[in-house]
Parts: structure tokens; C-alpha cells; sequence
């Protein structure tokens, strides 16, 4: 039987663990905190599940993968996570990078549909159209209850048989190791090791070169029922760096800015929103749901991104048989089901993961997240 050890129970960890306890191995998740604990990535309240990647056609694909993942998991568990409320993207750029995207999905044969201003209006209370050239409508697109996925996750590879250790795992031990050393000092040796540790990968391979961890403050409004998830759908506003959907279980509209935030320290930073970020919200609301500019906020929750300067994420083997899986750069979490097969099949040597996740030098990009304008 094969042996594998995970550091880092956030989605991209548990879902490995999860996929390669049902090929049959045997896994141990090392987390330091629990499954879905509040400083991950992962637990943010709810994540968008779309298709659209611009011109990236892998991206793409892995995405509209995933969703078929996200339903498996969902009929294993008996519990819905995926609310296919569809997703709008406003374009305000006739021929950027909605209609870009509209081009890959229609090569991938991904449901999609291209509207007026106005039809894209009639899906919410209240709209204003300012700038919006056309609307890019994904109706298969929608919002993952993100957090409560994880402790999902976490549950089936229990029941497959992986074990969780609470502990840390210390900076890699020495060239050669297949294993990690915790805290307490144990050593746990497997046929392969994955560091899913998210924002703290520096920590542990400072060496991996320049990834960027910043303060993401997300903001939910108390709305009207009219407002409330799936009748409203998940929405993007890439060229102003915007995003939110409907009210999902009461806990409010989501509407943030993905403009990327403050350098951020993920065990020790500042879990509270600063007013700034609030404002930013507030204006957008202003200018696109004219409505609910002063409406309460009902739900705050600070994150995370660790972006690598491409986007691309990093899947690269530092030593015989250990491997990096992290600078999620913001957009990993949709993908979360398709990547653990893929990354099973590498740990299998099966498939060689594609060289744009590499230690490489990268050249600086943006925009595969949901973000034309990032600072
Ligand atoms: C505000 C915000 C909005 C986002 N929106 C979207 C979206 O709409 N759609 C989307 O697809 N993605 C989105 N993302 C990105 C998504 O949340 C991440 O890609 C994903 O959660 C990354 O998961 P992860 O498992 O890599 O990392 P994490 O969830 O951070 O998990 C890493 C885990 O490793 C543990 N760990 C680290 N080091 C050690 C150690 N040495 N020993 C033991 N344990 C350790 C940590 O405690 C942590 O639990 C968003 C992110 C943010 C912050």
C-alpha cells in the first residue's frame, strides 16, 4: 500500500487526502489548527464556482471538471454544498476579457450566453448598467458553502480511513527525508509528501521565491428577501475588481472588492475588516445596486490570498518524492476536486504536472482571478 502524509487540512489538502484514501492509500493529514479553521483560505463563508478563465483553456476545463466533483461530493456527503445560482459578468471592455472567455468556454462547449445590459439587469431588485457594455451569463456557474466543505471533505477521508494529527510541521527537515517532523518531534515517514500549507509555505521553503500574501477583507449586507440566493445570481465585475452573490443562508449579499489587500501574516494578523475596505464595498453598491448603498453589513470575515506573480499555481516536486501544492493566488478553491485527481495522478507518476506551475522565475500577470485591476 502506498503512503502518502498532507500538511494542511484547508480544501486543496483534504481533498488529496480524500482522493487518494479512496485509490487506496494510506494518508495522514498533519493540520495545525482543524479542518476549516478560520484562518485558512478555505473557510471563507462561501467561494465562486465559475468556468470563465479568459483565454486559459486549462483553467477552464479543470473548473467545469470540478463541478461534476463538487456534485460527487455532495451526493456522498447527502448535502448541498454547489448553489447553482448561475454567475453574470458584467463586461465593461466590448472586446476584453468577458468576450475572451466567451471564446474559450464556447471552445470547451461550456454553457454560456451573451446579453444586454438590460437582460443581465432583470436578474437582480435593483441595477444600474453604468459601463457595462454586455453581460457574460454562465448558468452552471454559482457559490460553494466553502467552509462547511472543508469539514465535508474532512469527514469523508476520515471515513476512508485517513488520519488527522494535529500538530505542526516543521520546516522541511533535510534533502533526502520522505517525511516530516512535528512539533512534538515525531516523524512521520510516507512514499510522498504534500505541503498543502497554503499561506504559511513560506514559513517552511523560503527558498520557493516571491510569493505575496495579502489581507482580504469581505464584506455581506442585510438585503431585502428579493435578494436572496439562488433567484439572485453570483456576479463579477472583472474590470472594476468586484464581486458577491445573493444572500446564502441568511447570512447577507456578499459584495467585495478583489483588489488585493495589505502584506498579511495569516497566524498572527488582524481577523478584523478596516473601514477602508468597507467603503470600497459601499461605493461599488452605489454605483452598480443603488439600493442597498447604505445597507447594513451583516457579515464580515478577513482572508487570505498568496499569490504567486503569474496566478499560476505551484505544483513542482522539491525533493525525491515531496511535493509543493500551494500559491493558490486567489482562484483555487472552485477547482478543489479536479486538482486532487490530477495531483493524484502525478503522486502516482501517471502525468507530470504542466511546466507553468514550476520553481521557475515568472513574469509578472494577473487575471485569473476574478480581477482586471489588482492594486
Ligand atoms: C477573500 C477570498 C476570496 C476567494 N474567492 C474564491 C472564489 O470565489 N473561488 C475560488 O475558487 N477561490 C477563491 N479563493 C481562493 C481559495 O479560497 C483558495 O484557493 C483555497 O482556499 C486555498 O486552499 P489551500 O488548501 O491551498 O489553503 P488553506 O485553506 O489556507 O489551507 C492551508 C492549511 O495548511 C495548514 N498548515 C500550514 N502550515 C502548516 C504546518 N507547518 N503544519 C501543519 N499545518 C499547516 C494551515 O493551518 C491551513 O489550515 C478566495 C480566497 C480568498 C482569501
Amino acid at each position: 500500500m502506498k503512503s502518502a502524509v498532507v500538511v494542511g487540512a484547508g480544501i486543496w489538502g483534504v481533498s488529496l487526502a480524500w482522493k487518494l484514501a479512496e485509490l487506496g492509500w494510506r494518508v495522514t493529514v498533519v493540520e495545525q489548527h482543524h479542518p476549516g479553521h478560520v484562518r485558512q483560505a478555505s473557510a471563507g463563508e462561501t467561494r465562486l464556482i465559475r468556468a470563465a478563465h479568459g483565454t486559459d483553456e486549462w483553467y477552464t476545463r479543470m473548473a467545469w471538471t470540478a463541478r461534476t466533483g463538487w456534485r460527487e461530493i455532495e451526493r456522498r456527503a447527502g448535502e448541498e454544498l454547489f448553489i447553482e445560482a448561475g454567475l453574470v459578468w458584467f463586461a465593461r471592455d466590448a472586446d476584453g476579457w468577458e468576450r475572451a472567455s466567451a471564446r474559450t468556454l464556447a471552445e470547451a462547449g461550456i454553457p454560456h450566453e451573451m446579453w444586454e445590459p438590460e437582460r443581465a439587469g432583470r436578474m437582480f431588485p435593483d441595477f444600474s448598467a453604468d459601463g457595462v457594455e454586455f453581460a457574460l451569463w454562465e448558468p452552471g456557474a454559482g457559490v460553494v458553502r466553502a467552509r462547511r466543505s472543508v469539514q465535508v471533505l474532512a469527514g469523508l477521508a476520515r471515513a476512508a480511513g485517513v488520519e488527522f494529527v494535529r500538530a505542526r510541521a516543521l520546516p522541511y527537515p533535510k534533502p533526502g527525508m520522505r517525511g516530516v517532523v512535528l512539533d512534538g518531534g515525531e516523524v512521520l515517514a510516507a512514499d510522498r509528501v504534500v505541503w498543502a500549507s497554503g499561506a504559511w509555505m513560506p514559513e517552511v521553503f523560503p527558498e520557493i521565491g516571491k510569493l505575496e500574501v495579502t489581507k482580504q477583507d469581505t464584506f455581506h449586507f442585510g438585503v431585502p428577501a428579493a435578494w436572496t440566493a439562488p433567484r439572485v445570481p453570483a456576479w463579477v465585475d472583472y474590470d472594476l475588481s468586484a464581486y458577491g452573490h445573493g444572500d446564502i443562508d441568511g447570512t447577507g449579499m456578499k459584495a467585495t472588492s478583489d483588489a488585493e489587500g495589505e502584506p498579511y501574516d495569516p497566524e498572527n494578523g488582524s481577523r478584523a475588516v478596516s473601514a477602508s475596505s468597507e467603503r470600497m464595498s459601499r461605493a461599488y453598491l452605489a454605483r452598480r445596486f443603488p439600493s442597498l448603498a447604505a445597507a447594513p453589513v451583516v457579515f464580515t470575515q478577513v482572508c487570505q490570498y498568496i499569490s504567486t506573480p503569474d496566478g499560476n499555481w505551484i505544483i513542482a516536486e522539491v525533493d525525491d518524492g515531496v511535493w509543493l501544492l500551494g500559491g493558490d493566488s486567489g482562484h483555487g478553491f472552485k477547482h478543489a476536486p479536479a486538482l486532487a485527481d490530477y495531483m493524484a495522478a502525478i503522486l502516482s507518476d501517471k502525468e507530470e504536472p504542466e511546466a507553468r506551475f514550476g520553481l521557475h522565475d515568472r513574469t509578472w500577470a494577473r487575471g485569473l482571478r476574478t480581477s482586471g485591476q489588482t492594486e
